[in-house]
């Protein structure tokens, strides 16, 4: 079954828009962005990363100002950091919403496809038949943008598609399809059935279409049954199936958490402030409270200041004062390994203090009832980051 698309926001689309104006060299049709290889990791699950370098300076102050001081770097190296969390920072700055951070389908276009893909898609896009479609409609033809938003709901493009590939959009080949079937749909609904732009449109999709099947047809051959295959769905009962579920929502808030940690790391603002909003969600719709490990976790990875350190020093502090006598013994949190946690952690435990300091007993605030600007890195009465992409 075919995972369902995600829709592209019209704040990412013009945001697509303003960082790719009409390159000069228009006849070779290739975006004039310089790109930056970011190696993360070590050893057979290292990860190279290749990313647009004004997305990343766009997002990250740590990145602008390292990259500002050092304009000839082509590569840089976090060995210490782990792919799989700086994958999903990729994937936001390419996609500009929380990614997906419970993995939904296994991950199955390879590093090999995507250069397959990635080589196809640059070629096709300077081909006769792809030339119409290079670039958002309203770039290549700003005289009929605004007929074409009135008509086409939903634009779609190649340089668009070429930059889904490069993020790592596309959890697997089958979703590009419903993107060649659009930029098909829209051709039609704007120039009509016989038009010689539809018959481009018509021919790409044929195209892409049997490519996409080469490379998935390649795939199962040289996997045979292996890890990569997509009968991965396992029939399970209801009680399993909680379970299961139960253990997702886990390791999404795990990931949560770790996304977090890199974020703040790299001050990529925005995300950082995205994510504290929907990990305070959570948090609030299941009634959960940070874990001992998870919370030394986030000490281990963050630094004085950080929002995430905050929030969980908030919600010890209220766990705390609900126990307390005053409160009338409600909710009866055990609070004897919070205060194991705060020994073993000096600033973990000067924080949770500092928040609970002149309460005198008052209840604290449950830490998810705070404002979800106070989580964010954007001063009082600055446009917040949890709005920008
Ligand atoms: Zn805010």
């Amino acid at each position: 079954m075919m995972a369902q698309i995600r829709e592209v926001s019209a704040e990412v689309a013009m945001a697509r828009l303003l960082m790719h104006q009409p390159a000069s060299d228009d006849q070779k049709g290739q975006p004039e962005v310089e790109k930056i290889t970011i190696k993360v990791g070590t050893g057979k699950d290292a990860r190279h990363f290749e990313v647009h370098k004004d997305r990343l300076c766009a997002r990250s102050e740590i990145f602008r100002d390292y990259l500002a001081s050092k304009p000839s770097v082509t590569e840089i190296d976090r060995p210490d950091e782990d792919p799989y969390v700086f994958s999903l920072v990729i994937q936001y700055l390419y996609r500009g919403t929380l990614p997906d951070v419970i993995p939904l389908p296994p991950f199955i276009i390879t590093v090999e496809q995507k250069t397959q893909l990635l080589n196809y898609l640059g070629r096709v896009r300077k081909s006769e038949y792809g030339k119409p479609f290079q670039r958002p409609a309203r770039e290549l033809w700003p005289e009929i943008a605004e007929a074409y938003a009135e008509k086409v709901g939903q634009p779609i493009d190649l340089l668009t598609i070429e930059m889904n590939v490069w993020g790592d959009w596309y959890n697997n080949l089958d979703e590009l399809k419903p993107h060649f079937d659009r930029l098909y749909n829209n051709s039609v609904t704007f120039n009509g059935l016989n038009h010689p732009i539809s018959n481009c449109a018509h021919n790409l999709r044929r195209r892409m279409f049997s490519f996409i099947d080469t490379l998935e047809e390649q795939a199962e051959r040289d996997t045979n049954g292996s890890t990569f295959t997509r009968s991965m769905k396992k029939s399970t009962g209801p009680s399993e199936k909680e379970e299961e579920e139960d253990a997702r929502s886990r390791e999404g808030r795990h990931n949560l958490q770790r996304l977090i940690c890199v974020s703040e790391r790299y001050r990529l603002d925005s995300l950082t402030a995205i994510c504290m909003d929907a990990l305070t969600q959570l948090y609030k719709t299941h009634h959960l409270s940070p874990s001992a490990p998870s919370i030394l976790y986030i000490y281990s990875q963050t630094s004085v200041g950080s929002k995430l350190r905050l929030y969980v020093s908030r919600s010890l502090a209220h766990a705390i004062m609900n126990k307390s006598p005053n409160d009338g013994g409600i909710g009866g949190v055990e609070t004897d390994w919070i205060w194991d946690v705060m020994k073993e952690n000096n600033e973990l435990g000067m924080d949770v203090l500092a928040e609970l300091r002149g309460k005198n007993g008052m209840k604290v605030a449950e830490a998810e009832d705070a404002d979800p600007c106070e989580y964010h890195w954007h001063g009082e009465g600055d446009i917040c980051t949890a709005k920008l992409y």
